[in-house]
């Protein structure tokens, strides 16, 4: 037990680093004492522990979670991640983050999230299927189309949300596309989907740049995590004519001061499982990666790795967090001193749950939308949100960070006080 302790003790967890950001919001809006406490808690918390054969024929027991964090603006919508290191702390957070993101877009939910304890990358597929199939039934009495949509999150792509809404349509006797978002085409899923993320991300970050001052076409940038978000985020910053100068996943890093090809890193790193050791490249870690000159950092990898100890030695003037919880709160405030301007990730990254709303909405009208209609309608939306927190920072003198919980709690906090504390 001891050690535990004094981990928790040394290191906040990240539901602690996202109440001390949900504090600082609240103090500048002056909230209610009552919604605090109904805004800081967690609704539902769920825990399970289920048994998966393996392929060499012996049972394991895995643990995974549910988190619903709020619903006040409609059904809870939220990521599952697969890792070694998830933890009911981390999902809390993530659930969290959930509900703020999707009030600062204005998009009609609530926030979730799940995970599961897991080697995804020491599983064979069969595995991989038996473990989500029988997860999906574990956490089957809290999702649901009108109730909890999960979507994918590290480790866990469309193949991933097509079992699981197999499988809850299996019991439901019935096809329900809506249950999941990230889906494959073939199945209800969104022209899009894949690359909304990033798509958003750089939305912004062309927003972010103008107030910066920054000419795109003569900017450098670095990516931390080559995944999902991070690699198609590398990729339209190169069709923006931006320089990718570094970029990285969990086996470490790649750097070309003379700028690196993001379409032939993504095919590298289907090839051989990481970027690392890329033609034309110079190997890097990822601290390294962290502290090097540049115009734009897009961190799109797992939480805390901003942090007190690399923020002082940043050389970069924006960020866009397309990773949930990238930035601890010491280096949010090192950095805002330094003038770095940082889009945070309820912001940057919400362009993935925004198009997973277009996805849901697609799925119950059972319509769907051109390519072109949906980039078009996330710009939008995207543009506007960030409109609205660049507003908001102005007014009130604090940083987009602040300014982006601040509308996000308004938003939640005024739709709860509409509806009323049931009974
Ligand atoms: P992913 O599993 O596709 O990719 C994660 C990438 O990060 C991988 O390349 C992995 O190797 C790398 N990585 C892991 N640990 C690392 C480390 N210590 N240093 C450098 N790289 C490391 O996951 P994803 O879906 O791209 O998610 C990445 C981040 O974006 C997460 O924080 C996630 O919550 C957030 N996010 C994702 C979505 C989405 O739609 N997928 C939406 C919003 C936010």
């Amino acid at each position: 037990m001891e050690p535990q302790v004094a981990r928790v003790a040394a290191e906040p967890s990240a539901f602690d680093m996202a109440l001390q950001q949900f504090n600082a919001a609240a103090d500048k809006l002056n909230l209610d004492p009552g919604l605090r406490q109904i805004l800081s808690s967690c609704k539902r918390e769920f825990t399970v522990h289920f048994p998966v054969r393996l392929d060499d024929g012996t049972v394991k027991v895995f643990t995974g979670y549910r988190i619903e964090h709020n619903f006040a603006r409609g059904p809870a919508k939220g990521g599952i991640r697969f890792h070694p290191q998830v933890d009911i702390e981390e999902v809390k957070a993530l659930a969290m983050w959930m509900t703020w993101k999707c009030a600062v877009v204005g998009i009609p939910y609530g926030g979730a999230k799940g995970g599961v304890i897991c080697n995804p990358k020491t599983m064979s597929m069969g595995e991989l299927e038996r473990l989500t199939r029988r997860y999906t039934t574990e956490i089957s009495i809290l999702i649901g189309p009108e109730r909890d949509i999960p979507a994918p999150d590290v480790n866990t792509n469309p193949q991933i949300m097509a079992w699981l809404m197999d499988t809850y349509s299996m019991h439901k006797g019935y096809s329900v596309p809506a249950v999941t978002t990230g889906k494959p085409l073939a199945i209800g899923g969104s022209e899009g989907r894949n690359e909304a993320t990033a798509r958003g991300c750089i939305y912004t970050v062309r927003e972010a740049a103008k107030v910066q001052g920054i000419d795109l076409k003569r900017a450098t940038a670095v990516v931390q995590g080559f995944g999902n978000a991070g690699a198609a985020a590398a990729r339209f910053l190169a069709e923006d004519g931006v320089k990718v100068i570094a970029v990285s996943d969990s086996k470490g890093g790649v750097f070309n001061p003379n700028g690196l090809n993001p379409w032939e890193l993504i095919r590298f790193k289907e090839e051989t499982g990481s970027v690392v050791g890329a033609p034309r490249t110079e190997r890097i870690s990822n601290e390294e990666l962290l502290e090097l000159e540049c115009d734009i950092l897009i961190p799109a990898a797992l939480e805390k790795q901003i942090t007190a100890k690399n923020a002082p030695r940043m050389k970069t003037k924006l960020i866009a967090e397309a990773a949930n919880g990238p930035t601890t709160p010491e280096a949010d405030e090192i950095l805002t001193a330094k003038g770095t301007l940082i889009v945070p990730d309820i912001l940057a990254n919400a362009g993935g749950v925004t198009v997973s709303y277009f996805e849901w909405v697609q799925d119950l009208m059972a319509f769907f939308w051109t390519v072109d209609e949906i980039n078009q309608k996330l710009e939008g939306i995207m543009q506007r949100s960030f409109r609205d927190v660049k507003r908001m920072a102005d007014e009130y003198s604090v940083n987009m960070r602040v300014a982006a919980n601040m509308l996000a709690i308004k938003r939640v906090a005024d739709a709860t006080l509409i509806r009323g504390i049931y009974p």
